[in-house]
């Protein structure tokens, strides 16, 4: 039977993962004296260093990619977008307010500023935010630059002065996006968020109540109405997206044309990033989008959060959240190689740690075998004794890392099991024990959600909900974004989206680890990953062009046509071609049909309550 795997989480890191992870069988990493590397999962809300991302044990993992701070800083991402609307066309990088850095950006603000008041005699509101906060904190809103006054760097942003309003409250929807992989882009969306809503009735008149512009639930839940019972929002200041999507169908909306430009969001942010994120296939990490919806159901991209709070404040939370993280842990698709930890402590006779317990011992862990590893094939290997880590910095060298290890002589490892497909099936479920145990969604169906176990007392009392209120900004973050910029700093020179067909190189560093989420199609040799993880929905790659760009090098321009031809076919409504276009697209798509049957490639269409195939919603819609 597979050993217990183990999780690493500072003191104050969310209680509620650690009560799922407890639930499934894991071992609490701090619980024990325990090896320095003797973890599978180490889960933070600040952010990793280089040297921690490569020293990576082929058994770890990290809840963080590489430098994405380059979309989760307000700044970083006002920028990122500007160069790409600058590069792929406004018309489709048009889902983010206009964004001005201040102070580099005044001038340019203020000739905007000017215009709009001088051609359009309208208000114009703009909103002031600090980069390197959070959770509402420095915030405000005006009209007259007379009110514009600020002491550090900040973005101004066109306000979105009119909202959707629910009962008059404005709202913003919460969209947990998991990317699996940047390297090849492996995106998925939950199909649980939340709505969060302001506590106050939205009006223009009273631009500093920030109870009534701002649905931060930081600021709301100390608003003087957040227990009262509103019009149809009810006590408190959030829904689930299981309600939001009922009080859709109530609504004249394109509810697919919404959804779809929700998911062109999350993808077309991404793609600023992905092609210089560094090639890290140990990695998942969870983002949090906000997205405010206009009154013409335009969704806006307002930001995205790198550790989004996994904090239970409410029902809502406890409905979404613990689903949320549960179905995480089953998209990492934890098998038996992560058990290799153990395993390779237990054949080198490793014992507890003695009295200095942070002594880095990991030199007793056997070599793991490469892909291009001659000796794959022998029966017997011989395990080496490798040096330790004393004898290695006595003579002066560097630290051992893995890739000390991938040269050496390899231990028992069946390469075809340890790169067999990852798409979850009964099979490979039996034999993960800790990981796929009764408290696992992912067999679940959608509709066992309520039979969740409740969740036990000490997550929802005040002192745990303290302990784990880590947001993405908080102080603790503000100090590991610093950390950050240093990092950023070192790699300043990483590439801007490389012209067509230049795409980032994996490096041969990452790999020569072996790779915990290689998949592989029973009949291509490309890389399918599952359509739907317990409530996570693959919304890229989401259809062949999409996979077939993305592997290898991004091409980030095929990705958005076809992002755009999705989106035409949502926008457009219900068309009918003539006959003998008709029929001509009847062949092609019967043709594609056989094809994509052969290749196993099904998408789900992110959105809604059930998510459809993506092919047949196209056949459909197209009538
Ligand atoms: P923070 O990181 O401090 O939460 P956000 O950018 O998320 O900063 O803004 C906080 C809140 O302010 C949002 O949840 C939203 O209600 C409101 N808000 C932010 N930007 C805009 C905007 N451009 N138009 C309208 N409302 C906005």
């Amino acid at each position: 039977m597979a050993s217990a795997l183990v999780f690493r989480l500072p003191e104050r890191g969310p209680e509620l993962l650690r009560e799922v992870l407890l639930e499934r069988g894991w071992e609490d990493y701090e619980a024990g004296r325990r090896d320095r590397e003797d973890w599978n999962l180490y889960w933070r809300t600040t952010r990793f260093c280089n040297s921690e991302y490569q020293n990576l044990m082929p058994w770890q993992r990290l809840n963080h990619h590489p430098k994405t701070a380059e979309i989760t800083r307000k700044d970083c991402l006002a920028r990122n977008l500007t160069r790409m609307r600058a590069t792929f066309g406004a018309s489709v990088y048009n889902f983010s307010p206009t964004t001005f850095i201040l102070p580099n950006n005044y001038i340019r603000f203020l000739a905007e500023y000017n215009k709009l008041r001088v051609s359009k005699g309208l208000s114009a509101y703009w909103i002031c935010k600090p980069v390197d906060l959070s959770r509402g904190r420095g915030i405000f809103i005006f009209e007259d630059i007379k009110s514009l006054v600020y002491d550090c760097t900040v973005i101004v942003q066109r306000y979105i002065s009119n909202p959707l309003l629910i009962s008059g409250y404005k709202f913003d929807l919460r969209i947990y996006v998991c990317v699996k992989s940047f390297n090849p882009l492996t995106v998925y969306v939950h199909q649980e968020g939340l709505v969060r809503f302001a506590t106050e009735k939205y009006r223009l008149s009273s631009l500093r109540n920030l109870y009534a512009h701002l649905t931060n639930t930081s600021i709301n839940k100390f608003g003087p109405f957040y227990k009262t019972e509103k019009e149809s929002v009810g006590q408190g200041c959030k829904w689930t997206m299981s309600k939001f999507r009922h009080f859709l169908y109530g609504q004249d909306v394109n509810e697919l044309l919404l959804w779809q430009r929700i998911n062109n969001i999350v993808t077309l942010t991404l793609l600023t990033i992905a092609p210089s994120v560094p090639p890290s296939p140990n990695c998942v990490e969870l983002f949090g989008f906000d997205i405010l919806i206009d009154g013409r159901f335009k969704p806006w991209l307002l930001e995205v959060n790198y550790s989004p709070a996994l904090t239970l404040d409410c029902q809502a939370d406890i409905a979404v959240k613990k689903g949320l993280v549960s179905d995480l842990i089953d998209l990492m698709n934890y098998t038996w190689v992560d058990g290799l930890r153990e395993r390779a402590y237990r054949r080198k006779g490793y014992k507890a740690p003695s009295s200095d317990a942070v002594k880095p011992s990991y030199v007793s862990v056997p070599a793991l075998p490469t892909l291009k590893d001659p000796k794959i094939g022998e029966k017997k290997p011989h395990v080496p004794k490798l040096p330790s880590l004393k004898s290695q910095a006595e003579k002066g060298q560097r630290k051992l890392g893995p890739l000390a290890f991938v040269s050496g002589p390899l231990p028992p490892v069946d390469l075809n099991k340890m790169f067999s497909t990852s798409v979850v099936t009964a099979t490979n479920t039996q034999s993960v024990d800790p990981i796929y145990s009764q408290h696992s969604r992912t067999k679940a169906s959608t509709a066992n959600r309520q039979m969740r176990p409740t969740l036990a007392p000490r997550l929802t009392d005040n002192r745990s909900r303290h302990v784990s209120e880590v947001t993405n900004h908080d102080d603790a973050e503000t100090r590991a974004q610093r950390e950050h910029l240093a990092e950023a700093d070192i790699s300043s020179s990483t590439p801007d989206i490389p012209p067509r067909g230049l795409g980032f190189k994996p490096s041969t560093v990452s790999w020569k680890l072996p790779h915990i989420h290689r998949t592989a199609s029973k009949k291509t040799r490309g890389h399918i990953p599952p359509a739907r993880v317990g409530d996570f929905i693959r919304t890229f790659p989401f259809n062949k062009a999409t996979l077939k760009a993305s592997q290898h090098t991004l091409d980030v321009r095929t990705v958005i046509q076809e992002v755009n031809k999705l989106t035409a076919h949502f926008s457009s409504g219900r068309r009918r071609p003539d006959k003998k276009k008709r029929e001509e697209e009847e062949v092609k798509n019967a043709e594609e049909e056989e094809e994509e049957e052969e290749e196993d490639f099904d998408s789900l269409f992110w959105g809604p309550k059930d998510p459809p195939q993506i092919r047949l919603l196209l056949q459909n819609h197209q009538g």
